[in-house]
């Protein structure tokens, strides 16, 4: 066979004209024949609200808590909100240097918790900040809207409480502890993490 009979079946099998000459046409026809289409760009997801900060934090709360507070800082984005998970668990004895705070130690009081007695020595609490760009705001209305966030998500917001108001305070109460005080809650907190109980379930 010839290679211009070849040409010319080769366009009869793409349908292109066929007059045996591989012009442009013939090629094009045969260059989308045998090369495949290069794969689709990945998608591109958009980067994700929650900084390396808040997930070093959260990374520090039990399994059960830690979805809950990336969700939190998916809905203030979500609003228009940046907000940072600023803290999350302390040992006991970071809770007590805390303590010495303005005590014992320099500084201005920060907590009247001493080692045991905060939530955010159990992995169930963290504390967010709000920040417009990189600036920290200590106190803004924000707070607010995001607390009304983390209570339909199911957390109990600090800014609910009735005594000491804690407004970027956030935790998730474990199911046996619904009816109880925070003192009560606390006592068994601690009497769970001596014994190695669970604290969910
Ligand atoms: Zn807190």
């Amino acid at each position: 066979m010839k290679i211009e009979e070849m040409v010319r079946e080769v366009q009869q099998a793409l349908g292109v004209e066929v007059d045996g000459k591989a012009g442009p046409e013939t090629w094009g026809a045969i260059y989308k024949c045998i090369v495949k289409p290069k794969a689709k760009a990945a998608v591109v997801l958009p980067p994700s609200p929650v900084d390396p900060r808040s997930e070093k934090c959260i990374a520090t709360l039990l399994p059960e808590v830690q979805p809950l507070a990336r969700a939190l800082v998916h809905k203030a984005a979500e609003h228009g909100i940046t907000i940072k998970v600023i803290s999350g668990t302390r040992s006991y004895a970071e809770q007590d240097a805390l303590y010495a705070q303005g005590r014992t130690a320099p500084g201005a009081k920060v907590t009247n918790a001493r080692g045991g007695q905060s939530n955010h020595n159990f992995g169930i609490a963290f504390d967010i900040g709000i920040f417009e760009g990189n600036r920290y705001l200590g106190d803004s209305p924000k707070y607010k809207a995001i607390g009304a966030l983390g209570m339909d998500l199911g957390l109990e917001w600090g800014g609910s409480w009735k005594t000491i108001v804690d407004q970027p305070h956030y935790q998730l109460r474990p199911t046996w502890a619904k009816q109880m005080t925070e003192r009560e809650m606390l006592a068994e907190l601690r009497s769970r993490v001596a014994a190695g109980t669970a604290i969910f379930g």
